[in-house]
């Protein structure tokens, strides 16, 4: 069985102001990365645009025609249209944020049809941070959750997870789980941080949220020991049909956007074992996603080693 990459050079098309981190050379270097020779065996396909039907099982339908009509057509006219002073749309965005959804989807059709055992969607504009009602923090769509609901709507995977390690919080993809039992989100992330969402305290209408916050400075020993002892536990008692990651890199030590001391190997060894996990309760479907990560050199080497691990690479 497969490692599958998704991706589209549609992604490239969303253009950011000078100087914002979420900037077209991320995913060039990520996909530069996964040309070296230990990638040779990925399976490699073009994402297809997410439906409108898609979309609109997690956003609502003012969210989806507005990025996709007048603020898409702002966007063309103006050059950049504002959507706050993080989340800027250029002529390519909204194609750009519908190919990252889309690659989600298209990588949980491979991995729920058992033509792939794994993918990784090296996609941006990330998503994590998209509420059903608003884009925020550099995010349009929410596209692991957009996967998530595709899952369940047309595969029958009726209970869902998303894992985030992100080192901001995934406050979208929470409020999307926070009143669907059958949804578990576990997240570690830095505390306090960009968008303040993530207590301990916020578990969902069932329990089925695990949120880790970790404090600025804190390294990988933090991180395993979150995912071994809270997020893993709570993962396998739930017993998901497919686990999705939300998989961002900007809790590496060289990342400027946060404090946390993560390694490249930190983020392997979680892979690793999340996709040993999956094995154990949902047959090893796992579907991963891109979201932050903005120190250009860390971002390639960290995605390098969660592709090697999904591949099942020592
Ligand atoms: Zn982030």
């Amino acid at each position: 069985m497969t490692t599958v990459l998704l991706s589209s050079a549609g992604c490239l098309a969303h253009d950011t102001p000078p100087a914002h981190p979420e900037c077209p050379d991320r995913l060039r270097a990520v996909l530069r990365a996964l040309e070296a020779e230990p990638f040779q065996y990925l399976v490699r396909a073009e994402a297809t645009p997410a439906s409108l039907e898609a979309l609109k099982r997690v956003h609502s339908r003012d969210l989806v025609d507005a990025i996709l009509g007048p603020w898409a057509q702002r966007a063309r006219a103006e050059v950049f249209f504002s959507i706050d002073a993080d989340t800027v749309m250029s002529a390519g965005t909204a194609e750009a944020a519908q190919l990252a959804a889309g690659a989600v989807i298209d990588a949980v059709d491979l991995v729920a049809s058992a033509k792939a055992r794994n993918a990784f969607c090296a996609v941006r504009p990330p998503g994590h941070h998209a509420e059903p009602e608003r884009a925020m923090g550099f995010c349009f769509f929410n596209n692991v959750a957009v996967g998530a609901l595709h899952a369940r709507a047309v595969h029958g995977l009726h209970r869902v997870a998303v894992l985030d390690f992100d080192v901001h919080h995934g406050n979208g993809t929470q409020e999307i789980a926070r009143s669907d039992p059958d949804f578990f989100y576990g997240s570690t992330h830095q505390w306090p941080l960009y968008p303040g969402s993530g207590s301990p305290e916020e578990r969902g209408c069932a329990g089925n949220i695990i949120n880790v916050p970790l404090a600025p400075g804190s390294d990988g020993t933090a991180l395993r020991q979150a995912f071994a002892e809270r997020i893993f536990p709570a993962l396998e008692s739930f017993a998901p049909e497919i686990v999705l990651l939300s998989a961002g890199f900007d809790g590496h030590w060289a990342d400027p956007l946060a404090d946390l001391r993560f390694t490249a190997k930190d983020f392997a060894w979680l892979t690793q074992q999340t996709c040993s996990l999956a094995d154990t309760v949902c047959g090893g479907r796992v579907v991963s996603t891109l979201e932050g990560g903005y120190d250009l050199a860390a971002l390639a080497q960290s995605a390098a080693a969660h592709v090697e691990a999904l591949m099942g690479w020592p």
